[in-house]
């Protein structure tokens, strides 16, 4: 119900005695502390006098004390008595002290109950868009601070700020937060903490029309003051009770408690708020058709608004009694009244307070059968909330728009100092970056000569590598005194050999085996040296006579193997003859030794007769050859014996070839040539 009144007494006092919860840090001056506790209680006694002495005494002495928490708290409470003594060049003295000591603390604590006396002045002062805009500071610093008595005051604060500014929600928030601290400390005060927060809480959920919540707080306040006999805080609290039932339907209950409320403010001589009440009462009544009770204690409020000159609510309760006669029957009578009201507010009255009393015009209208009025008042009201609306979003967006500024320029000086600081980080970071560039650069430098340096040992030692596995590979084939092949590269030579042969036509392969003649007697008559010296000779001597693709492989002790490819038959016998030639033709020269050297030898062609090679392969020819060799020794040396094919079938001559090779000659089997080095036998 719009035309149930409610009125607000807030008492500074509340504030201060807030202000005294149990110190929990350390570092505070502890006989300061004590005192300032002392002011408290003497406050709370209204004991004024007493309490200001006190506090101007503790000013004098203890204005510079180190102890930061103690020396914010005494400023503060001066803060708050030269507000109660409207003692304006204090207050700006006190307050820039107290701002200083903001500057050079970072004691959470200390900072909280400095911000939060900042905002308890700007509200105090009515300035509450200053006082938002710098909530967020408090707000920030309220999440550090660790001491009950700072939180304390701090929430409290801001739920009182919240709510005034109409912000519910983080009001209830606030108040509930300090509520928790409440509910960690007990003392003297504990009571009336707990009743002030619960008496706002209730009044914010009743704004927010938490109907149940706000109703069993208000009954809770209204107990407790009952039983610890708070009897000048009960008219408040019967009021907030009673709104909350008239808000919620609830008039029978409504009307009991502003009863209450009414006796509650009698006894204390509180007439204006009697009235308040009496009104309230009469309004219950009307609204449970009781219109003889509504009548009379409305008409006891009239009188006492009469005696109180208090002409609004004479116009109100005159507007109700108007309603009652509309009610009863005497619309006329009853509606020249409510209009005439009408006429007094719309004259001396803000518009939002008599804005509602068009619901009760609209209702007399309708009882009295006027429909049309009614609806012209209902437009007449509804014009009217448009144009507070409008204003009220102007009034609005202006408050919004001066918020915006402030909190624009403060933040403009934030986004200055940041962009400084963040240009000298960026400097910073770039000359890092330089460094970093140069060091990494460096890094690269040194990677890349290392890596270079890694690279070609890397090649030396694969080249080493490379050369050391030519070497194997050719010393692994070869004879290490004359440098020429051994048997093992024979054997992959003829591998090789018989592959291709697989691969290719059948080509003829010559095997030559030379073996030096009495090689023993050089050995014994010049000494093993000299015999080496002389191997190695022939060897060269050899390596040069034959042809590139030919072999020449050591095959024992002074035994040397020609492996002649790609023979032309007709050349053979002249080639033979040529390589007994180049070993005796010259004399081994060696240390002034001169040493004639021949050799005889054995040669067969491979395939042999045409005999395929897999039924006589090259290992079964060479020792064909090794007696074909040791008939030249046989028959004097300096000589070869080239067996050039069969005269019989293999098959005959078979048996005697392997083993008696001088049997198949004289048996006229084979085809034989001698070749003879120069001079003729040497034996
Ligand atoms: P023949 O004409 O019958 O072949 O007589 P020869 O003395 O050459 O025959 P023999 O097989 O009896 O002797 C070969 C000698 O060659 C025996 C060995 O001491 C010698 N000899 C084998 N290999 C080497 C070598 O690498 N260096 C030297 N200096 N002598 C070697
Ligand atoms: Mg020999
Ligand atoms: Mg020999």
């Amino acid at each position: 119900m719009a035309y149930f009144r409610l009125a607000w007494f807030y008492s500074v006092i509340f504030t201060s005695i807030l202000l005294c919860l149990p110190v929990t840090a350390t570092d505070v001056d502890t006989k300061l502390e004590q005192a300032l506790d002392r002011y408290i209680q003497l406050t709370d006694k209204d004991d004024e006098k007493a309490a200001h002495t006190l506090l101007q005494q503790l000013a004098e002495t203890n204005s510079d004390t180190p102890a930061i928490k103690s020396r914010v708290r005494l400023l503060s409470y001066l803060l708050t008595e030269a507000f109660d003594l409207n003692d304006n060049t204090k207050i700006n003295v006190l307050l820039q002290q107290l701002l200083q000591l903001s500057e050079v603390t970072e004691n959470a604590n200390a900072l909280a109950e400095i911000y939060a006396t900042e905002l308890e002045l700007l509200l105090l002062q009515n300035k509450l868009d200053d006082a938002i805009i710098k909530a967020d500071l408090l707000e920030r610093v309220l999440l550090s601070a660790t001491d009950l008595r700072q939180r304390y005051y701090g929430h409290n604060v801001l739920g009182r700020l919240y709510k005034a500014d109409s912000q519910y929600e983080q009001a209830l928030q606030h108040f509930i937060s300090a509520m928790d601290i409440v509910a960690q400390t007990d003392d003297s005060f504990t009571l009336r903490r707990r009743a002030f927060l619960n008496f706002n809480i209730a009044h914010v959920h009743a704004e927010l029309k938490n109907w149940p919540q706000a109703a069993q707080l208000a009954e809770e306040l209204v107990n407790d003051a009952i039983k610890y006999k708070n009897v000048n805080f009960l008219p408040e609290l019967y009021l907030l009770q009673g709104y909350i039932a008239g808000s919620a339907g609830k008039y029978d209950d409504a009307i009991s408690i502003n009863k209450r409320g009414l006796a509650a403010a009698l006894e204390i001589g509180r007439e204006g708020t009697a009235l308040t009440f009496e009104n309230n009462m009469g309004v219950g009544y009307i609204e449970l058709k009781r219109y003889d009770e509504a009548n009379v204690v409305l008409l006891q409020a009239q009188q006492r608004a009469v005696k109180l000159k208090d002409e609004s609510s004479q116009q109100l309760i005159k507007l109700n009694l108007g309603f009652i006669l509309v009610m009863e029957g005497q619309h006329k009578l009853g509606l020249e009244q409510m209009q005439a009201s009408m006429l007094y507010f719309s004259k001396h009255a803000a518009k939002v307070e008599y804005e509602p009393y068009y619901t009760v015009l609209a209702r007399a209208y309708a009882a009295a059968g006027l429909y049309q009025q009614q609806a012209e008042t209902l437009v007449e009201q509804m014009a009217l909330r448009e144009e507070i609306r409008s204003t009220d979003r102007e009034a609005r967006l202006n408050e919004l728009q001066n918020r915006y500024d402030t909190k624009a320029k403060s933040q403009q000086i934030t986004i200055l100092e940041q962009e400084n600081s963040l240009k000298a980080q960026l400097i910073e970071n770039k000359q890092l970056q330089q460094k970093l560039m140069f060091l990494l650069v460096l890094l690269i430098l040194f990677a890349a000569v290392a890596l270079l340096m890694l690279y070609r040992k890397v090649r030396r030692s694969n080249q080493k590598l490379y050369e050391t596995n030519k070497q194997l590979a050719f010393q692994s084939q070869r004879d290490p005194l004359t440098g020429l092949y051994n048997r093992r590269a024979l054997q992959q030579h003829m591998q090789l050999r018989s592959q291709k042969r697989r691969d290719q036509d059948a080509s003829l392969t010559g095997l030559l085996l030379l073996d030096i003649d009495f090689f023993k007697r050089i050995n014994d008559h010049y000494g093993h040296s000299v015999g080496d010296a002389v191997l190695i000779e022939l060897s060269q001597r050899l390596l040069k006579t034959c042809r590139e693709h030919d072999l020449v492989v050591r095959w024992g002790g002074e035994e040397i193997l020609l492996v002649l490819e790609h023979l032309v038959p007709d050349q053979l016998s002249s080639f033979i003859e040529r390589i007994l030639q180049i070993i005796t033709a010259q004399p081994v020269i060696f240390e002034q030794h001169s040493i004639s050297v021949t050799a005889s030898g054995g040669f067969i062609h491979l395939p042999f007769a045409g005999v395929s090679e897999e039924l006589l392969g090259w290992e079964k020819v060479m020792q064909i050859v090794d007696m074909a060799l040791y008939l030249s020794k046989a028959n004097g040396r300096n000589q070869v014996c080239m067996i050039n094919g069969l005269k019989v079938s293999f098959s005959q001559a078979e048996a005697l070839l392997s083993s008696d090779l001088g049997g198949a000659i004289r048996a006229d089997m084979l085809d034989i040539t001698r070749v003879s080095g120069p001079g003729g036998a040497v034996n």
